[in-house]
């Protein structure tokens, strides 16, 4: 017997519907790349969306083209957010920082049709559009006539202005219904291993991922608040905030393309910021500018950390000296991308010192939808003890079935799950803790020494900014880890001193074997270590060196 109850399907222009009716006058505020701040409501967001959607039909977008999209946090990236998906094509996020090859490899393996893109990625647009002609019918500046640039595209490919064609819709348009398991976006895995992969998610994943996410125990957007997301919305769709502010009521102040400590700093206080979230990298910039301003933060109450593991360094640092309560996330492009959260247990709510830094510098646990469980090389199921690591699997209806362009179902085993690639241990409260990818880890005479960790302890001595473990090649115990280190600024590394952090923490056989001090490390597009440039070139440094 069926239940009868209404059968509605979840789609994301509900979202913004909600949101203009209910939370009329929350505001998006928007710091934009030409300068200046921009600001309007949910009614207007959804207002301009609707007309967004009616310009797109003028533009001969159909239910399902891909429409992608070069931006920064902003307004017109949020109208795009709502418009393509809300009419039932595919809004294709495409991250700016990639090399211009991978860009256009993303722009064709999805076969977008469209191109909307602001004015600071012209040059980036002039070196990819040759290679997608005959496919992209227009590029679409993001801006207003004034500030078009002139920029020099194949035949056949047209240049538009983002507020001429907004100009010439109007907004009668009436959002369509239809089945909640439709295509609503598209991004690209960082391809660290290979060519990026596509991930698409639908409108039925994107809801449930956005309504979990505004738990209490997870995200916890309120309407009180205000939330920054630094995490771009161009890496899986800044973890879902655009969608899960507008749900909750939440305004949403955008960063454009200034991400720097100074910045986030100032537009925090300015606008009364509550709550923001990125990777760990941005709030260490945030973290020495403010010690070195001596500015403080006026109304940020919380910050969460996800995309790499948090230094334990962050949590003390911003709970302490600005009263921030620092919370971390895990997730990944092919999980939307949350799927754990680290808030307390009434099981260890009363733990104080070191034993609560233990736990909150774990991953967290699952949110409610999301199932995991780590296995060992056979695939066999490990105790959740909290000791034993072994690779991380889920499952669940915001986790990925299969890459773009594959059958579904072909990215899971035979039960269903998917394997992370990341390798972990589970406690028996739940906690996830990650001790590494699959290919960082060090394996040392047979046994895994954890990078993260190691990388983590290095970053709490004082005069190191960042610190990457590498894996390096030994005669004897085939891997060894060997720390390279960017020091702070004005600062220099006394080695002996710095191994002496690890003194208690660690079990011995776990020190690096040898320290490197380098200018810069190497990050990826979305702001991680990039682990398989620094192995190549690190990886017979203790043999080269004699060390070994
Ligand atoms: P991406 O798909 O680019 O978001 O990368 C996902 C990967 O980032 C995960 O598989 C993890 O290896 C890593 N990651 C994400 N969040 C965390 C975290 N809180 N701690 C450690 N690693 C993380």
């Amino acid at each position: 017997m069926l239940g009868l109850m209404q059968d509605q399907p979840l789609l994301i222009s509900q979202i913004i519907t909600h949101a203009a009716r209910h939370h009329a006058t929350a505001e998006v505020v928007s710091k934009m790349v030409e300068g200046g701040i921009h600001r309007y409501t949910y009614t207007d967001l959804e207002r301009r969306s609707r007309r967004l959607a009616r310009a797109l039909q003028h533009l001969d977008v159909d239910a399902g083209d891909r429409v992608a999209t070069l931006a920064w946090n902003g307004y017109r990236h949020l109208e795009l957010y709502y418009g393509v998906s809300g009419m039932q094509a595919v809004c294709h996020t495409v991250n700016p920082r990639l090399p211009p090859d991978d860009v256009a490899f993303i722009l064709k393996d999805a076969g977008s049709v469209l191109l909307f893109a602001e004015t600071s990625f012209s040059a980036l647009v002039e070196a990819v559009a040759p290679r997608v002609a005959g496919q992209l019918r227009a590029v679409v500046i993001m801006a207003d006539r004034a500030r078009m640039p002139n920029l020099v595209l194949p035949p056949g490919m047209a240049l538009l202005c983002y507020e001429e064609v907004m100009a010439a819709a109007d907004e009668t348009y009436v959002w369509p219904v239809f089945d909640e398991r439709t295509a609503a976006s598209l991004c690209y895995t960082s391809g660290t291993t290979g060519r990026p992969k596509g991930v698409l998610y639908s409108h039925r994943s994107t809801l449930l991922h956005a309504y979990a996410t505004s738990m209490p125990d997870a995200i916890g957007l309120r309407s009180v608040d205000r939330f920054l997301p630094v995490v771009p919305m161009f890496h899986v769709n800044a973890w879902g905030t655009p969608y899960a502010a507008p749900m909750t009521g939440a305004s949403l102040v955008m960063p454009g393309r200034h991400l720097d400590g100074a910045s986030l700093a100032g537009l925090m206080n300015e606008e009364r910021v509550t709550m923001a979230a990125g990777v760990p990298t941005v709030w260490l910039g945030l973290l020495q500018h403010l010690r070195a301003s001596g500015q403080l933060l006026v109304t940020a109450q919380r910050v969460m950390i996800g995309g790499s593991a948090c230094p334990r360094m962050l949590c003390e640092a911003f709970d302490a000296e600005y009263g921030v309560r620092v919370s971390q996330g895990w997730g990944m492009t092919e999980t939307s991308p949350v799927g754990t959260y680290n808030t307390p247990k009434a099981s260890n709510a009363h733990l104080t010192g070191e034993a609560e830094m233990a736990m909150r510098v774990k991953q967290g646990r699952v949110l409610y939808g999301i199932d995991m469980r780590i296995v060992d090389d056979a695939g066999h199921e490990l105790p959740r003890d909290g000791v034993r690591s072994g690779n991380l699997q889920v499952r669940g209806p915001w986790v990925c079935s299969a890459y773009y362009g594959e059958q579904p179902g072909s990215a899971l085993d035979a039960e269903g799950w998917f394997s992370t690639g990341d390798v972990a241990s589970i406690d028996p409260d739940g906690y996830m803790e990650i001790t590494d990818r699959s290919k960082d880890v060090v394996k040392s005479g047979g046994e895994w020494i954890s990078s993260i960790q190691l990388e983590n302890i290095a970053v709490s001595h004082p005069d190191v900014a960042e610190a990457a473990i590498v894996a390096a090649k030994h005669p004897k115990w085939d891997e060894r880890p060997l720390l390279i280190v960017v020091p702070k600024p004005d600062r220099s590394i006394d080695k002996d001193d710095l191994l002496r952090v690890y003194e208690g923490k660690v079990p011995k056989w776990w020190l690096p074997d040898d320290v490197v001090v380098v200018a810069e490390l190497p990050h990826t597009a979305t702001g991680k270590l990039q682990k398989n440039a620094l192995r190549g070139q690190f990886r017979n440094y203790l043999i080269e060196n004699g060390a070994a």
